[in-house]
């Protein structure tokens, strides 16, 4: 406890150095919310709608920008009250993009069955949000954007064909591992282990934050403006209001995608075919055959948590 608390002292330190030596620009993140209108369990009494209002709610409170939310279509079919979600999400006058209609992995389909995917998506998108057609965004499912080259070229050309830009990826602690543990720890109670879900969605964002401008150090000798991962989960919405505390104490500044996205690094295509996929600034390494720093995520823990 008391090494973390030194060790912050010494980066508030270092970073108030920093700042006396060259005043520098505010970093900038967008956040961006994957696979609406659902994802992940739900704890008792909790539904869709609750959770997507909680994130709804925490945008207008903290006076966020206007943020992107990426729908898989196929939701609205499985269970047709959460069309309720992207009807909400729209009359919160935030923006809705394109995650494949069935949140199709790439790897285990032809460019032809993906885009055909990403086109029964936008009918859908089109049909409840006919604004929305001039800024057409897709973000890869699982982030895997092709595990050969033909095949990531392939897609590539064709959703430029169609007019779509691709909502590129470079922070991520990867929020929905904690959302099916909360569902379970709160359904048994458990304040110990709630307690841990709590302090570790904190800690490995922070620690994330470290890596991700890591990367963007090695990969482009700066902060680019970040783009954020995260999910529509119940635990991801009770969390939001301490995660962007989070953020603002670490410096950044909240931007939308699309000016994120403006900042000319994301011009570069990394061009890499890549079955396990990955954020931008990590596949732009790996092209390089750069290496990239572990994952240090408490994956196992979170799996058997309340089990
Ligand atoms: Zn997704």
């Amino acid at each position: 406890m008391k090494g973390r608390t030194l060790g912050s002292l010494a980066a508030a330190v270092a970073l108030t150095i920093a700042t006396v030596a060259a005043p520098a620009q505010k970093l900038q993140l967008a956040i961006t919310v994957d696979d609406l209108p659902a994802h992940g369990e739900l704890p008792p009494g909790v539904t869709r709608q609750q959770v997507a209002q909680s994130f709804l709610d925490t945008f207008h409170r903290e006076h966020l920008p206007p943020i992107y939310g990426f729908v898989n279509g196929v939701r609205t079919v499985d269970a047709p009250p959460t069309l309720q979600v992207l009807q909400a999400w729209l009359k919160a006058r935030q923006p809705l993009g394109n995650h494949t209609w069935a949140h199709t992995d790439l790897n285990d389909q032809t460019a032809e069955q993906f885009l055909a995917d990403v086109d029964r998506n936008q009918t859908l998108l089109n049909q409840i949000d006919p604004k929305g057609q001039h800024q057409q965004w897709l973000r890869y499912p699982f982030l895997h954007e092709g595990d050969t080259i033909e095949k990531r070229r392939a897609v590539r050309a064709g959703l430029a064909a169609r007019g779509f830009r691709i909502a590129e990826v470079s922070m991520d602690f990867e929020d929905y591992l904690w959302n099916d543990p909360y569902a379970r720890c709160s359904a048994k109670n458990d304040p110990e282990a709630l307690k841990y879900l709590h302090d570790s969605y904190l800690e490995t964002a922070d620690h994330y934050i470290t890596v991700y401008r890591g990367l963007s150090q090695q990969a482009f000798h700066r902060d680019i403006p970040y783009v954020l991962l995260m999910h529509i989960g119940a635990f991801d919405a009770k969390m939001l209001p301490e995660l962007l505390e989070l953020y603002r104490k670490r410096g950044f500044t909240f931007v939308t995608m699309p000016h994120a996205l403006n900042d000319k690094a994301y011009r570069l295509d990394p061009d890499h075919g890549d079955k396990d996929g990955g954020s931008f600034t990590e596949l732009l390494l790996e092209s390089r055959d750069e290496t990239v720093a572990p994952d240090t995520k408490p994956y196992d823990k979170l799996a058997k948590l309340c089990r």
